[in-house]
C-alpha cells in the first residue's frame, strides 16, 4: 500500500491505481453515456477526529438497534414484557411505560413531526450530520466496508485483488466477505422483525423452523435489502435513491456548517516534498487523499456536491497531510461559508448559532413537544365511540314512546377490569335497555368491561314523545368510571317523528 509519506514525495506513479489514470482525479466513466456504469469506489481507511466520532456513533447506534428488542418492561400479567414493541395483531405500540392504541396514532404523527423538524434544525446548524453520521444507510455501509477492509485489505490491496486473476486466495476472500455480509444482514433483518414480535420467542421459533412463513419471508426481505443496499448499492443510494439531499439545501444558510475546500489557501495546488517552501503556491499538495478516503468518491476540491454526505473523512485525511508538511490544518474544513470568507479576508471568525431560521425550528419543536408531553400526561385511558342506527331511524312503541338504537363501544385502556355507570342527559324521562345486560328499560345502567379491551354494547334508548324537539333532539351519553370517578360524555342525537 502506498503510504501518505511516499505519496507526497513527487512520485506520482506510486499514487496511481490500475483503474485510475491519475491519482489526483476520481475515476470517471469514459465518453459519459446516457446511463453511465458505476465507477467502483475503493475508500481508503483514515484516522482522525471525525473518523473517531463516526466509529463512536456507529457502535452506539448499532448497539441500540440490536439490543433494543431484548429490553424487558414488566406490564403485569397478560401483557407483553418487551420494552419496545409494535404489536400488529394486538394493535398496540409499546414504548417502555407508554402504550399507544390505534386511536392514538396522532402521537406517532407528533413523533414524525418532531423528527422532521429536529432534522431541519440539525441540518441548519451542522449540515449533513444525519447523512454523514447517523443515517442507517451510512452506518451499515460503514460497517460493511469495515468488514471488507478486514478481509480484503485497504484500498490498494482491494484494487489489486479485483484486478488480479481468480485465485484460490481471492475466491476465499470474496466468499468470506459475502458470508460475513450476509450474516450481518440476517442479524439486521432479524432484529427489525423482533421489534414487531416477542424477540426470544422469535429467535427460538426461527432456529427451530417453527416461525410462520410471513416471519421467514419478512426476515429474508430485510436481509436481502440490507445486503444489497449496504454491500452493493452503497453510495448510489445517497446519490440516486434518497430524496433528502435534493431538498436539504433549503435548510442551509451561510452560517450552516458544511465540508468545503478552502480554495483561496489550497490553490495553486501541486506535488510537494517535505520541508519545501510553500511560498507563492497553495497548500494543496495534490495527493488525492481527500477523495481516496471519500465513501462516495467525491473530490471536494471541485466544490460542494450533492454526492458529498458530509462525513468529514476528507477533513481528517487532509489534516493528516497538513500535519506531515507542517502546514496549518483545516485546508478542507467543516465550517460555515461566512467563516471561510472571513478567513480568506483575514477577518475574525464567529459562530452564529441562533439565527432566525434556527429560532423558528426551535419554536416549532418546543410547541409540538409541549403539546405531546401535555397530551400524554393528561390523556384519558377511557374512550367511548357511539354509532346511531340509521335504519330504522326510530321505532314508535305501542305506548307512543319513541325508541332509538345505538352501538356503544367502551375502550378500557387500563389493565384492570372496570364497571361503568351509563346515564343520559338532554331528554327528560329517557331510559335505556342493553342487550345481554339490562332487559328492562331504566334511566341508569351498569356496563362491565374486561381489562385492556374494547366492549361493544347494543343500547336502546326510549323517550316520551312529548320530551322530544321535533325530528332531532340532542342527547348526551354520560359514562362514569365507578372506580376512579372519571366521566366521559358523548354527544349524539335522538331521532323522532317530528310534531
Ligand atoms: S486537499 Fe488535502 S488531501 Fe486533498 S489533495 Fe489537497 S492536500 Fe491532499
Ligand atoms: S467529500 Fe468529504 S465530507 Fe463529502 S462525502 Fe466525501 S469524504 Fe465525506
Amino acid at each position: 500500500m502506498a503510504t501518505a509519506e511516499t505519496a507526497f514525495t513527487g512520485n506520482a506513479k506510486q499514487q496511481r491505481s490500475p483503474s485510475t489514470p491519475m491519482a489526483t482525479e476520481p475515476p470517471a466513466p469514459a465518453n459519459q453515456p446516457m446511463y453511465a456504469s458505476r465507477p467502483e469506489i475503493y475508500p481508503r481507511s483514515v484516522k482522525g477526529a471525525f473518523r473517531k466520532l463516526k466509529w463512536a456513533g456507529l457502535w452506539v447506534l448499532l448497539g441500540l438497534y440490536y439490543i433494543g428488542p431484548w429490553l424487558r418492561w414488566d406490564r403485569g400479567p397478560g401483557a407483553p414484557d418487551q420494552a419496545l414493541l409494535i404489536d400488529m395483531p394486538g394493535r398496540r405500540a409499546y414504548f417502555f411505560g407508554l402504550e399507544i392504541w390505534p386511536q392514538e396514532i396522532y402521537y406517532i404523527t407528533g413523533l414524525l413531526i418532531l423528527g422532521a423538524v429536529g432534522l431541519f434544525l440539525v441540518t441548519a446548524w451542522a449540515g449533513r450530520v444525519w447523512c454523514g453520521f447517523t443515517c442507517p444507510q451510512t452506518v451499515w455501509t460503514d460497517l460493511f466496508m469495515w468488514v471488507e477492509r478486514k478481509i480484503e485489505g485497504d484500498r490498494n490491496a482491494r484494487m489489486r485483488l479485483d484486478k488480479g486473476p481468480l485465485t484460490a486466495s481471492k475466491t476465499f476472500k470474496k466468499v468470506t466477505k459475502h458470508i460475513a455480509w450476509l450474516f450481518i444482514a440476517l442479524v439486521t433483518g432479524g432484529a427489525w422483525i423482533m421489534y414487531f414480535t416477542d424477540a426470544p420467542t422469535f429467535v427460538v421459533d426461527f432456529v427451530t423452523g417453527q416461525a410462520s412463513t410471513a416471519l421467514y419471508g419478512f426476515t429474508a426481505l430485510f436481509t436481502a435489502t440490507t445486503y444489497v443496499l449496504a454491500g452493493w448499492a452503497r453510495e448510489q443510494v445517497c446519490i440516486y435513491m434518497c430524496p433528502w439531499p435534493r431538498f436539504q439545501g433549503a435548510m442551509f444558510d451561510e452560517d450552516s456548517l458544511i465540508v468545503t475546500y478552502e480554495e483561496w489557501r489550497g490553490e495553486p495546488r501541486g506535488g510537494a516534498r517535505k520541508n519545501q517552501s510553500f511560498e507563492g503556491r497553495g497548500h494543496c499538495v495534490d495527493c488525492g487523499m481527500c477523495w481516496q478516503v471519500c465513501p462516495t468518491g467525491v473530490d471536494i476540491r471541485k466544490g460542494q456536491q450533492m454526492a458529498c454526505i458530509g462525513c468529514a473523512l476528507c477533513v481528517d485525511a487532509c489534516n493528516n497531510i497538513m500535519d506531515r508538511f507542517g502546514l496549518p490544518g483545516d485546508l478542507i474544513t467543516y465550517d460555515s461559508i461566512n467563516n471561510q470568507l472571513a478567513r480568506a479576508k483575514g477577518e475574525p471568525t464567529r459562530k452564529r448559532w441562533f439565527r432566525p431560521r434556527i429560532l423558528v425550528y426551535i419554536g416549532v419543536l418546543t410547541i409540538v413537544a409541549s403539546i405531546m408531553v401535555f397530551s400524554l400526561a393528561t390523556r384519558s385511558r377511557l374512550e367511548v365511540n357511539v354509532l346511531r342506527d340509521r335504519s330504522p331511524l326510530f321505532v314508535k312503541l305501542s305506548d307512543g314512546d319513541i325508541r332509538n338504537g345505538y352501538t356503544f363501544k367502551i375502550l378500557n385502556m387500563e389493565r384492570e377490569a372496570k364497571t361503568y355507570t351509563l346515564t343520559t342527559d338532554g331528554i327528560n324521562g329517557a331510559t335505556m335497555a342493553v342487550i345481554g345486560h339490562q332487559k328492562e328499560s331504566v334511566p341508569t345502567v351498569e356496563l362491565p368491561v374486561k381489562p385492556d379491551d374494547v366492549a361493544p354494547f347494543r343500547i336502546f334508548v326510549t323517550a316520551p314523545r312529548a320530551a322530544l324537539d321535533g325530528k332531532s333532539t340532542d342527547l348526551d351519553f354520560v359514562l362514569t368510571d365507578n372506580h376512579t370517578g372519571e366521566i366521559v360524555e358523548h354527544a349524539t342525537v335522538f331521532a323522532g317523528p317530528g310534531q
